[in-house]
């Protein structure tokens, strides 16, 4: 970086205050909130790109999820920056975290404090607890282990399409049939401190933008894992192929009083969450990412998942404070 490109970037700052003058602490007019509404709009109709900047809810009318991506491209307009995080760490017994991020939102041509962004993350969330442990080739040592086809003489296949060593073994190995496969406890659990601080971070820059800029009228940040792609690579790749979808043609798009029900869930949700407090909005995202998983991966029908939710729904909106 250039010390010109520095300067000119620092005098865009100078020249270019959004509608909302933040440092003068009268109130705001009816036309200076119409400006900083519409300018959220256009900048989502003209810049901000779903499942970069923002992610959607499959058939669901539900707003969309702010992104982090999505959220420094709103603050780049209304020249807002975080401040210095407040960061505690509460460790929970096991090797287990618990991470909590107050940032401050700043306005970059005052300095002023706007708000703040609360963010939290535990390694007790289910995607960091546990990890999906697959068959291990006794021979090469990789996860690749498959069901021979009985056409091909049954047994067990490391397959070497997934980057096994084409070993085989007899239908009852107890090398292959001994082990323990499934949902099992992250034997690693330091590995995940840095994407767990990480997410905290992300969780109160994206609720603080949302919060400072009053975007909440086209972005929800509940929910938000549900789409997010910043999970540990590793685990994600650990994660088994989802079943082939053999069983449920037509299901899905028939069903509108299902997608009706999710909606609503995740309306009550995202109206619930705010007034409930961390642990329990903690607790729900963990189970409703679980039931995404599930269902992604056929686990579970989609009647279940919306099962699911809306018992989760009902939990957070039990524990919400009105
Ligand atoms: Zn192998």
């Amino acid at each position: 970086m250039n010390d010109e490109g520095g300067s000119s970037a620092l005098a865009l700052v100078e020249e270019t205050a959004g509608p909302v003058k933040y440092e003068e602490p009268r109130e705001l007019t009816i036309e200076e909130v119409e400006a900083q509404v519409a300018k959220i709009e256009a900048l989502m109709q003209r810049v901000l790109k779903r499942d970069q900047h923002y992610g959607v809810i499959p058939g669901t009318g539900e707003k969309p999820t702010l992104l982090q991506p999505g959220a420094e491209k709103i603050n780049l307009m209304f020249r807002i920056g975080p401040g210095k995080p407040e960061v505690e760490e509460v460790p929970l017994g096991g090797g287990h975290m618990d991470v909590k991020v107050t940032l401050p939102m700043l306005h970059l041509t005052t300095g002023k404090v706007l708000g703040y962004g609360f963010g939290s993350c535990s390694t007790m969330e289910s995607k960091y607890r546990y990890r999906s442990a697959s068959r291990k080739c006794p021979t090469c040592g990789k996860e690749t282990i498959i069901k021979g086809k009985a056409e091909y003489g049954g047994g067990w296949l490391c397959f070497a399409k997934k980057g096994g060593c084409g070993a085989k073994f007899a239908e009852d190995d107890s090398a292959i049939t001994g082990q323990v496969v499934g949902k099992i406890e992250n034997p690693d659990i330091a590995d995940v401190y840095n994407t767990v601080r990480k997410m905290a971070y992300k969780r109160a820059y994206v609720g603080g933008t949302i919060k400072v800029t009053a975007a909440s009228d086209f972005f929800t940040q509940d929910l938000e894992d549900m789409h997010d792609n910043g999970g540990p690579e590793e685990e994600r790749k650990a994660e088994p192929a989802p079943a082939p979808a053999k069983a449920k043609p037509a299901a899905k798009a028939a069903d509108a009083e299902l997608v009706a029900r999710e909606k609503k869930a995740i309306e009550s949700l995202r109206t619930n969450s705010p007034l409930a407090p961390q642990l329990v909005v903690d607790k729900a995202r963990e189970a409703a990412q679980a039931a995404s998983d599930d269902r992604k991966a056929a686990k579970i029908t989609d009647e279940e998942y919306v099962k699911k939710l809306e018992a989760i729904a009902k939990a957070v909106s039990d524990e919400a404070q009105f």
